[in-house]
């Protein structure tokens, strides 16, 4: 789960990291009252979307009067802001943030990520922060320092100082700097992030450190622990048919194929969509509906998959365990009525109760086409939809 700039400066301060000032606005007349209790004489009028590279995109502006404020603030809120993370159709801006400007004199960098490689916290660094690192990590990446954190030893006030002196912080700001990269690992370790990224850290031209961006991600499984951050959710920067999945506790990615599919088992559903891909064809959807597959669940899931208008066929992809297949057949039937199905629909159902799905499928009326095998299957939903 991501959550707003804003939301993770208020985390950052929690743990002790200092970041400027800042008042979070929903309108312009919000924006603007929040510009005058902050005090001038510079704001920064900034986009609060879950995208980086706002600045580059037009949604990061300094303000030098409050006419400027409500100037930039009309411009900025319900614009489709752009960036290289947002795709090509952008996001809407729905929050701002008006924050007293900083004193810059240097832009640096660090995050906190998991490694996945060897298995521990990874403290990263470099003297080139900003808008620009996508760039150094491309064509300088002997900038970018990465450090590893022993879980057992925590991180330590000396590997701490060794990164700071290795980016170059001058001789008076390492101080600062150790304890902020220690409470950041902090913060990353305590509220289960997966991603703590601060970029810029700027130092000002008395020396002094601080955060002037703020990026969580958090590791979802561990949400549960946190219900302070769920709190911060916010819908309107999630794929609203994701959002309507996981309401009916069903795992749903939308991918950019025609052909839903409709699975249970996370491990099937990749199979699923690997078949499908091996003979040409490209998967519309990820969609695991879990062990009780319902046939309420399986209406949801086929509703789901039918808001997206890329869908030219379905293959639904049923192991039949705990769960029986006549029982998914009878889902299936009730589904493709109540949803009034105009796709080609293919089922392949192995397991419990096999022949009897199989029998209520074939007396159901319905134009399903049946298979047996993954491969007859994959190949008829690619043939069904062309
Ligand atoms: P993004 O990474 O999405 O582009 P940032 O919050 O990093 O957004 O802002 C982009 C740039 O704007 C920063 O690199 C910094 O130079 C400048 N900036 C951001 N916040 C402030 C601030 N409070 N005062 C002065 N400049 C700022
Ligand atoms: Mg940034």
């Amino acid at each position: 789960m991501k959550i707003h700039e804003y939301q993770g400066k208020e985390l950052l301060k929690k743990f002790g990291v200092t970041v400027p000032r800042g008042i979070p606005a929903f309108s312009v007349d919000e924006a603007v009252a929040a510009a005058e209790k902050l005090g001038g004489p510079v704001w920064v009028v900034k986009a609060q979307i879950h995208a980086g590279g706002r600045g580059k995109g037009g949604g990061v502006k300094l303000a030098r009067s409050l006419d400027e404020v409500r100037q930039l603030a009309s411009q900025i809120l319900g614009m489709q802001l752009v960036t290289h993370q947002t795709g090509p159709e952008g996001q809407k801006v729905r929050r701002l943030y008006i924050e007293e400007g900083a004193d810059i004199q240097k832009e640096y960098y660090v995050s906190v990520v998991t490694d996945r490689a060897t298995q521990k916290v990874a403290f990263i660094a470099s003297s080139e922060g900003g808008m620009d690192i996508e760039e150094v990590a491309e064509s300088t990446p002997e900038k970018i320092i990465t450090d590893y954190i022993d879980p057992l030893v925590g991180f330590t006030t000396e590997q701490a100082t060794k990164i700071a002196k290795a980016i170059e912080l001058p001789a008076e700001s390492i101080d600062q700097a150790v304890d902020i990269f220690q409470k950041l690992y902090q913060c990353y370790m305590e509220t289960d992030a997966s991603l703590v990224e601060i970029n810029p850290l700027n130092r000002d031209s008395s020396n002094n450190i601080i955060a002037l961006d703020a990026k969580f991600n958090f590791d979802s499984n561990a949400l549960f622990r946190h219900p302070e951050i769920v709190e911060y959710r916010d819908l309107d920067e999630e794929d609203p048919a994701e959002v309507e999945a996981s309401k009916f506790d069903l795992a749903y990615i939308q991918l950019d194929g025609n052909i839903g599919c409709l699975v249970n088992g996370a491990g099937l559903a990749m199979a699923t969509m690997d078949t499908i891909k091996l003979f040409g064809g490209e998967p519309a959807n990820f969609l695991d509906v879990g062990g009780g597959a319902t046939a309420e669940k399986v209406t949801e899931a086929f509703k789901i998959m039918l808001k997206n208008e890329g869908v030219q066929a379905i293959l639904v992809n049923i192991f039949g365990g705990i769960m029986r297949c006549d029982i998914i057949a009878e889902g299936v039937i009730a589904a493709c009525k109540a949803v009034n199905l105009k796709v080609p629909l293919v089922v392949r159902m192995k397991g419990t109760n096999e022949e009897l799905g199989k029998k209520l499928l074939a007396e159901s009326g319905l134009p399903i086409i049946s298979a047996d095998t993954m491969a007859e299957a994959a190949q008829k939903v690619v043939a069904a939809a062309k």
